[in-house]
């Protein structure tokens, strides 16, 4: 009803506060998923196969003033902990850079908003390629400070074009990529990939080969328009009525094993920033990838922990003699 979906409309999707990286520095980061409408491109469940953020959007039309309560609540929350948040990751259920989805007003708005805090000194946004534009960046890095940098997070998810077109349905060509790319450096904005770790129809080798390989055209490309980049894995989970929870039920969909999101971070830590989202947004009912009994947590604190210091040296200390290792 009307009253509840107001509420739900002043209120974010998802928040949660973790160690990033800026520049060498561990730092603490503020992610707010804010709640809005939806995703433009997931109109009547045609998008992306993985996605099931839809589930998060209110039908009602939500006021720029109700999106201003979701990040105020946020802060505040983290506010009442007393750690400085030096990175905002303000994400959406589909494009801030979408007029359909977020309004001018709010961007203008939200942005000044963050200018006033003295601490951040980053702001993560995301957004499709096809609605990466020039202006639009640069009217939002007007915004902020001059000293605050601006990223632009895009769902890559895989270089292999089969991968991300047919089975993830990502409505994404790699020249669209390489545009918005180009416009970041344009802009004078940092770029971070989201790639999986996991796609459906590969084994647990070719995941951890389409992953590093992804990373590296990432990387090729950002290296092309000497773009500041920073690659941010992502360990497939299962969420509600998704393909893939189909395909998880009928065992035609195995989660990866943590050691193998290691076997990973080991081979590409080398071409720059990298981080392991390794928060499901509260989505996944536990189902999510892990190691066994004996080392699960312990290699989750030892990712969180790589996603501050970006040492790699941490997995070595960790031993498991029950789970294969790579
Ligand atoms: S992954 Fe992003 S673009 Fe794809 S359906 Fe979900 S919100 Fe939309
Ligand atoms: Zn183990």
């Amino acid at each position: 009803n009307y009253q509840e979906q107001r509420e739900l409309a002043q209120t974010p999707a998802f928040v949660a506060q973790t160690n990033a990286n800026i520049n060498g520095r561990k730092v603490q980061r503020l992610m707010i998923v804010l709640r809005t409408n939806g995703c433009s491109y997931d109109k009547e469940k045609k998008g992306c196969t993985m996605c099931d953020f839809r589930k998060h959007a209110i039908d009602i039309p939500v006021e720029t003033t109700w999106m201003m309560s979701q990040v105020e609540s946020a802060l505040a929350k983290v506010q009442s902990t007393k750690e400085q948040i030096e990175q905002i990751d303000l994400l959406t259920l589909g494009s801030f850079l979408y007029d359909g989805e977020i309004s001018p007003e709010f961007r203008h708005r939200i942005m000044k908003r963050i200018s006033q805090i003295p601490e951040v000194k980053k702001v993560v946004i995301e957004s499709r390629a096809t609605y990466v534009n020039l202006e639009r960046l640069v009217f939002i890095k007007q915004c902020l400070r001059k000293d605050q940098i601006l990223e632009l997070g895009i769902g890559v998810e895989t270089s292999n074009e089969y991968l991300r077109q047919e089975i993830l349905r990502k409505g994404m060509p790699w020249s669209t990529l390489e545009k918005a790319i180009e416009i970041c450096k344009n802009a004078d904005v940092h770029f971070q990939a989201y790639l999986l770790i996991g796609t459906q129809k590969l084994s647990e080798i070719k995941a951890i080969e389409d992953a590093v390989r992804s990373a590296e055209d990432v990387a090729d490309l950002c290296l092309k328009y000497s773009v500041p980049f920073k690659i941010a894995f992502e360990p497939v989970f299962i969420t509600k009525g998704t393909l893939l929870e189909e395909l998880y039920t009928k065992k035609e969909y195995k989660l990866i094993n943590l050691w193998s999101v290691v076997e990973v971070l080991r081979r590409t830590h080398h071409l720059g920033t990298i981080f392991v989202g390794m928060s499901d947004e509260g989505l996944s009912d536990g189902r999510i990838p892990e190691g066994c009994t004996l080392c699960t947590q312990q290699l989750r604190d030892a990712i969180e922990e790589f996603n501050g210091s970006q040492d790699i040296k941490i997995f070595d200390s960790i031993i498991c003699n029950q789970c294969t290792r790579w």
